[in-house]
């Protein structure tokens, strides 16, 4: 039966969960707000299905990538409502006209991320576009193993260790899955992004969209947008990624799951076909490429990622997977668990989430120091030259 001793070694997949043939194990959140397995001692019967599919209990392996390609699909409109290059649509697309089901992330009436499917491209609309909050499977992976059972072609899209998670529950290899992961830096924690949702909703405002990725002004610097419903009017709020203390912290890894910052899932050891990313640092190697609109880094690791890439629709130029390493760590390396994530985590709920965000991202009387040290070296620097 599982048991989570070390919470760093449990990434919320629910392949356990999901194979169990009780359905004794239950997936319940903990005061992070973050999923957890719980199996029932009664109704257990000791097959041990649930620790041969997790993840964590089972070394990851490497592979080569056979090809790696900054992309952008040629339909701008669909470029721009994608965190990227759009790559995502283009297999969907795909998948779709052939008359398959497409699996990816989408926000529930409340707003907060789970993985379902659609086989419309009308349907695969809400999946499109980056939402920084962990998704819960639910009942994908059993969903997609009904489909691949009869015979439809199934695009499963998640983070790496979603991906990770599908293939240990499928325990086999299906020739009509095709799946696609993304270079994942962390997901934040969904119960901070209800309480920070609770904030934008003060004086009775109603939320009526969220784009994590707003790239009418910039695709580098990306704007949170939030459209609210006083009753009267409908608004919509753009801030600078940077500005808004959600997407700080985000990008500060202090609100990750506690698996990030040990993730195994690094360095093409999820097993997917395919993975996009954003391809920061485009201007430096093809800058005929960057148009800030949005150029994904697109990893093809099989045959079979190959095969569902039709080139007549996107732009690329081919690149290695080298020189990734100082533009994209979060390919290779998990993020750093900040100084502050554990009393962070431990205020919740006890002072405002406002005060609680901008207090851990301020800097630590070292960091200040350090930097005070840096800038006085540099003017001296300056100085001397
Ligand atoms: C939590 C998270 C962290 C990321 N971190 C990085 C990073 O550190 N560096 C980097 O280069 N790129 C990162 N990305 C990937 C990047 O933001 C784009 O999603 C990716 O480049 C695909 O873009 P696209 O234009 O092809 O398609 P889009 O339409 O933008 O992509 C949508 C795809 O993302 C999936 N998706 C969206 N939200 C989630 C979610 N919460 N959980 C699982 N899947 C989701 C959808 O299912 C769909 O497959 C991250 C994405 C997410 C969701
Ligand atoms: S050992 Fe078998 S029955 Fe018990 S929780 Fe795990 S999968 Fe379920
Ligand atoms: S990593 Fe996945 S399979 Fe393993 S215990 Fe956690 S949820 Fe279950
Ligand atoms: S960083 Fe790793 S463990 Fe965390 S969500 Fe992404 S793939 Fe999963």
């Amino acid at each position: 039966m599982i048991h989570i001793a070390e919470k760093h070694n449990c990434c919320g997949c629910s392949a356990c969960a999901s194979v169990c043939p009780r359905g004794c194990i239950s997936m319940k959140a903990d005061s992070e707000g973050f999923l957890y397995p719980e199996a029932d001692a009664q109704t257990c019967i000791d097959c041990g299905l649930c620790e041969k599919v997790c993840n964590e209990l089972h070394p990851f392996t490497r592979s080569e990538p056979l090809k790696v390609l900054a992309a952008v699909n040629r339909d701008e409109a669909v470029r721009m409502k994608s965190s990227s290059g759009g790559i995502f649509h283009l297999l969907a697309q795909r998948t779709i006209e052939e008359g398959g089901v497409v699996f990816g992330a989408r926000f529930d009436s409340d707003w907060q991320v789970l993985i379902d499917y659609a086989d419309t491209m009308e349907g695969v609309k809400a999946f499109m576009g980056s939402k920084y909050v962990q998704a819960r499977i639910a009942d994908s992976y059993k969903d997609a193993r009904r489909f691949l059972s009869e015979g439809r072609k199934v695009l499963f899209s998640g983070t790496p260790c979603q991906i990770a998670g599908l293939h240990q529950f499928l325990r086999r290899e299906y020739a009509n899955l095709l799946t696609v992961d993304i270079v994942c830096h962390g997901t934040p924690s969904p119960k901070v992004w209800g309480l920070y949702l609770e904030e934008k909703r003060k004086g009775g405002k109603v939320i009526r969209d969220v784009v994590f990725r707003d790239k009418s002004c910039s695709w580098k610097d990306y704007n949170i947008s939030f459209t609210l419903d006083d009753g009267t009017s409908l608004r919509t709020e753009r801030t600078e990624y940077w500005k808004d203390l959600y997407m700080k912290a985000f990008v500060g890894d202090v609100t990750l799951r506690p698996s990030c910052y040990a993730c195994k899932a690094k360095d093409c050891s999820s097993r997917s076909d395919l993975t996009l990313a954003d391809f920061w640092g485009i201007r430096t190697i093809f800058p005929g490429m960057d148009d800030d609109k949005g150029t994904s880094l697109l990893i093809i690791h099989s045959a079979k990622g190959e095969e569902a890439l039709d080139y007549s629709k996107f732009d690329c130029k081919e690149t290695s997977y080298g020189l990734l390493r100082p533009l994209n760590p979060s390919c290779f390396q998990p993020s750093a668990e900040p100084a502050k994530r554990e009393w962070f985590f431990a205020n919740l709920e006890k002072k405002s989430l406002s005060k609680l965000l901008s207090k851990s991202m301020r800097p630590t009387f070292v960091q200040r120091l350090r930097r005070l040290a840096s800038g006085v070296y540099h003017r001296i620097k300056k100085v001397l030259s």
